[in-house]
Parts: C-alpha cells; structure tokens; sequence
C-alpha cells in the first residue's frame, strides 16, 4: 500500500531528544526550543518566531495579540481547516467566507473589499499548498481599511512570495509542524511576529500571562502575573524532534519538489488533453511541494477515481468540506457572496500520495495507475 502521507523522519531526532532529556530541561523553551525559533528567524527574516503548541494555538495567539472581539468580522476562505476559523470563533468573532480562486484555491483577493463592513477587523490569507495568495492586493486593501492580517502558513514555510517568505508578511503568520507537514515533532507549531512592537506582550499570552521569558532572559529577577494569557509552549523534546528536521530542511524541500516535477511531468500529458488539471503556480511565487494535488471533472469521476487507485494500493484523498456547510461553519459564520468556485473546485480535487522519501517508481507506479483509470473511461 502506498500511503498518502508518511511523516517525516530524518534519523537524528532521537539522538536530540535523549539530550533535551539529559539536558533536564523538558519543559518549553529550553536548548531546542531556541534553536527551532532561531532557525525560522533566520530561514525568513520575521522579527520573532515563538514555538506553539499547534498551529491552531498559533492562530489563538495571534487573535489575541489582536485584540479579536465578540461581534468582530474576520474575512477568510471557506476552503480550509477548521482551525482558520476555530481561533475566531472562540473570541466570538465571525467568520465571513469569500470564495476562492480556483487556479490556486486561495481566497480571491478581488472579493475581500466587497465584504468588508464597519466591523471588519482581519484577513486571513490560507496560502493553500504552501502556495502564496496575492499577498500586495490583501495587505494594501488592510492598510487602506486599518485591519489585520493573520496569514494561516500552516502549509506554507518554505515558500515564497516575490521573495518574502510566507508568514512574514501580515502582522502574524502562523507555522503548522504537525506530523501531516513538511516537517514535523508531532503536534506543534510556531507563530511569527513582524514587528517587535508585539513580542513582549506574545511572549506573556504565551507563558500563561506571566512574564517568565523576560525573567530566563536575566531582564528582571523575579517573573510575575501580569496579564491573562494560556500555555502555548511545546515540551523541549518535542522541540529537538523538530529540530532535527529543520537542520536538514533543505534537503526534505529538495527532495519532496523531486517528487512534485515528477508527477507534474508524468500527468501534463492528461492535462493537454484536457482530462484533469494540474496545481498552478503563480509569477513570483516559488513554493514547497506540501501537496501534489488534481482536478477530475466533477465529483463523480473524482470519486471513481480514488477509488479505482484504493483498489490497486493507493491511498490518495480528497481534502476540505467548505467551512460554511460545516455544523459550525452554520452556526458561527456566513458566507459573503456567491459560492462560485469553493464547492465546485472542492469537490473536483484529490490529492496524491505526497512525503520526504517517496520513490521514483512509487510516483510512476500512481501515475501508471492515473493514466489507465482515465484511459478505460
Ligand atoms: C494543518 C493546518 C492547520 C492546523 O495545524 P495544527 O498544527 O494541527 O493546529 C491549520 N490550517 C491549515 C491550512 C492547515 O493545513
């Protein structure tokens, strides 16, 4: 059976682990801790990136450092994880669905300014992929209307956008290392901070509203209570698991981008013909092989499709029921607009086998199979 994903393993994680252990310090913010949050300053250029529990926790943070209010309208796709939305709803804010485009399943930045109301406080740009939404039209419409931007890079470190990385750009972006990720230490997650204006108060709502990092730092010599807050921070281990996975960064992009040419390669001949299509990749944005996605025609034959590959060993999925025909999309948010691409595009979709270490042969194996299901049709 080849599955769809295979979290990323690179062999050194144990080794950092036992010396996180032997470090004994396995609470947050120890040795590996740091390293992870240097790394990613340094790998994007954020002011400050601070490890979490999740990436949904990181969205959490994120809405809090942005003072999201009861009422409060935050404009998001309806085509993704419920986590997007999870962090607003939770403040009581609402969540206001725009469709997406369907070149790149990203929320249409033409539709944003339309929804806009005297409650709108954020956009938040899902980079779906790990491919960038039209990050200049968003953050120039959110500077015209004074809202914030809360990017959901979930998918997206790695990638860029006309050579910013992905996270950077709003006033936070959100990192997910959950083990369905590029790299991974189980659950986890990291929130970045763009201005430095931020990090004090970030690092207080992170460390259950004390102001504990200030006092690790030697800045005061004793920490207190000093604002609500909640514990966002990962156990060290789970830090120095990450670790060893983001040291060889480079190697798990270049590795998992092989596998992503190859099934664009293997599978454009079906796409001139005109049978399925291809991911797109807009100018000026170079991306991550998280995903290896295609579009059938419509849900009939993207169902016979996935089924057809389960039947000779092949586990390749669909991916988001839209939020707003979820239970708690219903209750909680609205949809603005017109529904022209989200369900049509969503339905279409499936998702091929995608990880660090997927053979040559496996990737020929998918698309011979590919191949002959639309050949007997
Ligand atoms: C994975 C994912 C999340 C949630 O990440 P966690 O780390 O599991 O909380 C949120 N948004 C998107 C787009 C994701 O792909």
């Amino acid at each position: 059976m080849i599955n769809f994903n295979v979290p990323p393993y690179t062999g050194k994680e144990m080794d950092y682990i036992k010396k996180a252990v032997e470090n004994q310090k396995i609470c947050g913010d120890g040795e590996f801790t740091r390293k992870c949050n240097a790394w990613i300053e340094e790998k994007t250029g954020t002011a400050k990136a601070l490890l979490t529990t999740s990436c949904t926790h990181a969205t959490e943070l994120a809405t809090l450092l942005a003072d999201i209010k009861e009422g409060d309208e935050v404009i998001m796709p309806s085509y993704t994880f419920c986590s997007t939305a999870d962090a607003f709803a939770l403040r009581g804010a609402v969540p206001v669905f725009i469709d997406i485009r369907p070149d790149t399943m990203n929320l249409d930045e033409k539709l944003i300014e339309d929804a806009i109301t005297p409650k709108t406080k954020a956009i938040v740009p899902v980079h779906y992929a790990g491919v960038s939404c039209e990050m200049d039209t968003i953050l120039d419409i959110a500077k015209r209307h004074n809202l914030v931007v809360i990017e959901d890079a979930a998918q997206g470190i790695m990638s860029t956008y006309k050579g910013k990385a992905l996270g950077t750009m709003g006033d936070f972006g959100c990192f997910s290392f959950h083990e369905t990720k590029n790299f991974s230490m189980g659950e986890g997650g990291a929130l970045l901070i763009r201005d430095e204006k931020d990090v004090e108060e970030a690092e207080i709502l992170r460390e259950k509203g004390t102001n504990r990092s200030k006092f690790f730092r030697g800045q005061i010599d004793k920490y207190t209570w000093v604002n609500y807050g909640s514990s966002y921070l990962p156990s060290d281990m789970n830090a120095a698991y990450l670790y060893a996975q983001l040291e060889l960064a480079d190697q798990i992009t270049a590795d998992r981008m092989a596998t992503w040419e190859h099934y664009y390669k293997r599978l454009s001949p079906l796409k001139e013909k005109g049978i399925l299509e291809l991911p797109v990749i807009p100018e000026g944005c170079t991306h991550n092989a998280h995903m290896f996605y295609i579009k059938a025609e419509n849900l009939e034959v993207r169902t016979a499709l996935l089924s057809y590959l389960k039947e000779r060993e092949i586990l390749s999925v669909f991916h988001y029921i839209p939020l707003h025909s979820a239970p708690a999309g219903l209750k909680y948010g609205r949809f603005h607009g017109e529904d022209k691409y989200t369900t049509k595009e969503s339905e279409r979709l499936a998702r091929l086998p995608m990880w660090y270490g997927l053979k040559p042969e496996q990737v020929d194996y998918i698309c011979d199979q590919v191949e002959a299901f639309f050949s007997e049709r």
